[in-house]
């Protein structure tokens, strides 16, 4: 009997579910797999989140967040871009986010465009609404190219999905690029995500937000990368007045709000800033690009904690099973991709480990 909706049937996680598979066999492994900085959430703000719990903070709170937290944003989103109608609330990370902007604003045969590589949900949540994931490629530099999002648009096209820096290829879209696709979706009615959970780890210039050129962006992010929050929960989305309205609207049948200590812990960390850190993932960037530019086709990254070289030989898979056997654990790219051909590292752990990872990938070319 076959219980299940169809829903959940056009898409699999047995890609990635192989590779886990494989690694449960290894012992301490150079572990290039994990999506979340090696840092420990700072102890201001994990102070933050005990004393809201003491202080009996736990029950639900209003769906679109604490006042104290909806508030701080709200201002520091004014500061930023000064649109009138720009609103914010408060999510279940970045995910969380996703999945209400997909459920606000696709209908069944829509079209959603993404970039590949892509992050993982973006096909994924897509197809849960019933919408059609387009897919504009962007190898092997992975940059946008203006003419192909233009030659992708439907009369369909209901939303573009941008992520910058990107999961998996560590890219940042340049300025260029960003005010070409922003103009482009305010010009064809098409409703631009701008996915910024990595905007805190940006190396070489700082983000150039979407929403700067058109003010109808959607931004979704959070704290979970920005301050090492990942299994805490916490992001935000800021954007036109009814869309976030509605938002709130399916926010409060579905998750109802975000855990209320962890709001608070929210407020906290608004003010802790991480400098440093990013500081040192600029370098570990350095050195794992350093490591592999002479033997890897590799595009160096200007963002996030990930580098996707192109496997020396075979496919990715092939490649990623061949690493593992090395103890090297890494993520094929055709889990982020319609091509099986690159690989994912991501770079979030100490120095010690990349100098390790590095030398077994080099004698694997
Ligand atoms: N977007 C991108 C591009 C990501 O890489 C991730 C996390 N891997 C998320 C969104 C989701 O992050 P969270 O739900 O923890 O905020």
């Amino acid at each position: 009997m076959n219980l299940l909706a169809d829903r959940t049937k056009a898409f699999d996680s047995s890609g990635i579910r192989k590779v886990f598979d494989l690694a449960a066999k290894m012992k301490d492994p150079i572990n290039f797999s994990i999506g979340q900085p090696d840092f420990d959430v700072p102890e201001t703000i994990k102070e933050a989140c005990i004393e809201a719990i003491r202080a009996g903070k736990n029950a639900y709170t209003v769906t679109q967040g604490v006042p104290a937290l909806r508030e701080k944003l709200q201002t520091r989103i004014d500061q930023q871009y000064g649109h009138k109608d720009r609103r914010v609330f408060v999510s279940l990370g970045t995910s969380g986010g996703l999945s209400l902007a997909m459920w606000s604003l696709i209908n069944p045969g829509d079209e959603v465009l993404m970039f590949d590589p892509y992050f993982v949900m973006y096909p994924a949540l897509t197809q849960l609404v019933g919408g059609v994931p387009v897919i504009v490629d962007t190898y092997p530099d992975f940059r946008i190219d203006l003419k192909k999002v233009a030659a992708a648009i439907t009369p369909r096209t209901k939303m573009i999905l941008l992520n910058s820096p990107a999961n998996p290829t560590g890219v940042v879209a340049s300025e260029e690029e960003v005010r070409g696709l922003a103009q482009l979706a305010a010009e064809r009615n098409i409703v631009l995500i701008s996915d910024e959970i990595y905007s805190s780890f940006c190396f070489d210039s700082p983000l150039v937000s979407a929403a700067k050129y058109n003010d109808r962006t959607l931004v979704i992010d959070g704290f979970s990368k920005s301050h090492g929050m990942t299994g805490w929960r916490l992001g935000y989305v800021h954007g036109p007045a009814e869309i976030i309205e509605t938002m709130i609207k399916l926010q409060q049948y579905t998750f109802v709000c975000a855990p209320q200590p962890v709001q608070w812990a929210g407020v906290a960390a608004m003010d802790v800033s991480l400098g440093e850190q990013f500081a040192a993932y600029q370098r570990k960037r350095d050195l794992i690009y350093a490591g592999l530019a002479d033997k890897y086709e590799v595009v160096k990254p200007g963002g996030a904690f990930y580098i996707f070289p192109k496997a020396p030989r075979g496919t990715g898979s092939e490649f990623v099973a061949k690493a593992i056997e090395n103890n090297v654990l890494i993520i094929p790219g055709n889990i982020f991709s319609r091509r099986d051909t690159h690989f994912r590292i991501s770079y979030a752990g100490s120095d010690e480990m990349i100098r390790r990872g590095i030398e077994v990938l080099r004698k694997l070319t």
